[in-house]
């Protein structure tokens, strides 16, 4: 692992002069750093949901197995349906799912049949229950205006014997593990979850449940990075509070480098931040204090540790939650799966104005809604200031204001980036 792509697009020789960087030069010095998880465990079929898969599925068998009926009704041969008017076939017995019917099905023949039963020799077409009339125990009349061929499913048709189902690298979904159900996988090859390690760092902090003294704040931001990371499919290890204190802070960083692939802390990277966090992270490995030129969550440190990524987060709170989902997930999700982290983005009519200044990307916290004729609209919600996180809380997504955005009018396009395509 090397660290030469940080600040490559920046002067950084005195890592105490912070560069300022735009978003996307940000993330992508952060993502050249970041080398994917290759080590596999194979986990049973319930606990690999989520998780990234590390092996080529291959088909063992045809899905359906066998041609079957996809309508109740009655099997016969395509050939032998009525060219006009009708004709009565014989009713020679019945398939049903579980039992099928094991004997051939000869012309002017036909055989009673169940959704999903095997299709009995010598027939290839399902007349519907309902498009048929039985005459008697033994006679069942059909009309013409049938299709030969219809109502059948195909061995094969959904996954043929053979063919790679799903490809390494991608995260196993609901559907995906009914997949590899149906194929009669137990267990799969998934790629280790990354481990995450995070604490909180400020004099003023204090853990819920003490007193709080004059000027002094619960840490909030441990909780919400609990949040995201538990959404973020990890392995966690809560640090707590640590203080600004040399050897707490060094003990903290040690420890937690030891355990995980990667280390977020908020707090104490501001430009000008008189806190010991900053010293001890530069004796501590490779770092670069950058700022942003992003609106909120300007400062922000990247690094190494002796074993792991570094993110040290601003303190605000919105900040914490802005960098977190902009700079942390994209890394984590590569981390994961050795894939580019895409989240769903949205066009939607604004319904306000919104003052921005160029030059900055600003992620603002709007709410978005759907309107009854499909289209988008999106309203700022009140306070925007990086200590309100109830914006974070009202708001249900991002509008996304780049750098060259000179404000949006009342009525004009903006894209969003809804809070629960972030995981
Ligand atoms: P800092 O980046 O350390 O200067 O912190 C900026 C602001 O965020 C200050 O008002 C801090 O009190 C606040 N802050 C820092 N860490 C936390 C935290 N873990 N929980 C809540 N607020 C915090
Ligand atoms: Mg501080």
């Amino acid at each position: 692992m090397t660290s030469q792509a940080i600040g490559s697009s920046v002067s950084c020789a005195d890592p105490e002069a912070p560069s300022t960087l735009t978003v996307a030069a940000a993330r992508e010095a952060i993502l050249a750093n970041i080398t994917p998880i290759r080590t596999n465990l194979r986990l049973p079929l319930r606990d690999a949901l989520n998780a990234v898969l590390a092996q080529e599925v291959i088909s063992p068998f045809d899905v359906p197995g066998h041609t079957n009926s996809a309508m109740d009704g009655f099997a016969m041969a395509g050939s032998d349906l009525p060219q006009q008017e009708y004709r009565d076939f014989k009713l020679i017995g019945t398939a049903v799912a579980g039992a099928p019917f094991n004997q051939s099905c000869g012309k002017g023949e036909c055989v009673r049949i169940m959704t999903g039963a095997p299709m009995p020799e010598g027939t290839d077409t399902v007349v519907m229950q309902e498009q048929s009339l039985p005459i008697n125990e033994s006679q069942v009349r059909i009309a013409q205006g049938q299709r030969p061929g219809q109502n059948v499913r195909q061995a094969g048709e959904d996954i043929a014997q053979g063919s790679v189902v799903l490809n390494p690298g991608r995260r196993l979904t609901p559907a995906d593990l009914g997949i590899l159900a149906s194929l009669g996988f137990a267990e799969v090859s998934v790629r280790r979850r990354p481990r995450v390690a995070f604490f909180s760092t400020g004099d003023e902090l204090r853990s819920i449940g003490e007193p709080l003294g004059t000027g002094e704040v619960y840490d909030s931001n441990r909780y919400s990075l609990y949040g995201m990371l538990q959404r973020a499919d990890v392995e966690l290890l809560d640090l707590g509070v640590v203080k600004d204190d040399p050897d707490a802070l060094r003990e903290a960083f040690d420890s937690a480098d030891e355990a995980a692939d990667i280390v977020v802390t908020s707090g104490g990277v501001s430009v000008g931040e008189a806190d010991y966090t900053k010293e001890i992270l530069q004796q501590l490995g490779d770092m670069r204090f950058w700022k942003i030129a992003m609106k909120p969550g300007r400062p922000l440190a990247f690094g190494r540790l002796g074993n792991s990524h570094f993110f040290g987060l601003p303190g605000n709170p919105v900040a914490v939650m802005v960098t977190f989902y902009q700079f942390v997930l994209p890394a984590l999700h590569y981390l994961a799966t050795g894939t580019p982290y895409q989240p769903t983005t949205l066009l939607a009519e604004s319904v306000r104005d919104i003052r921005k200044r160029a030059g900055r990307f600003e992620f603002a916290r709007g709410f978005l809604q759907q309107r009854e004729d499909g289209s988008f609209s999106v309203d700022p919600v009140g306070r925007q200031g990086s200590g309100i996180l109830t914006s974070m809380s009202r708001g249900n997504c991002f509008i996304l204001l780049s750098e060259d955005c000179e404000g949006v009018k009342d009525g004009d396009k903006v894209i969003v980036q809804p809070f629960s395509a972030l995981m």
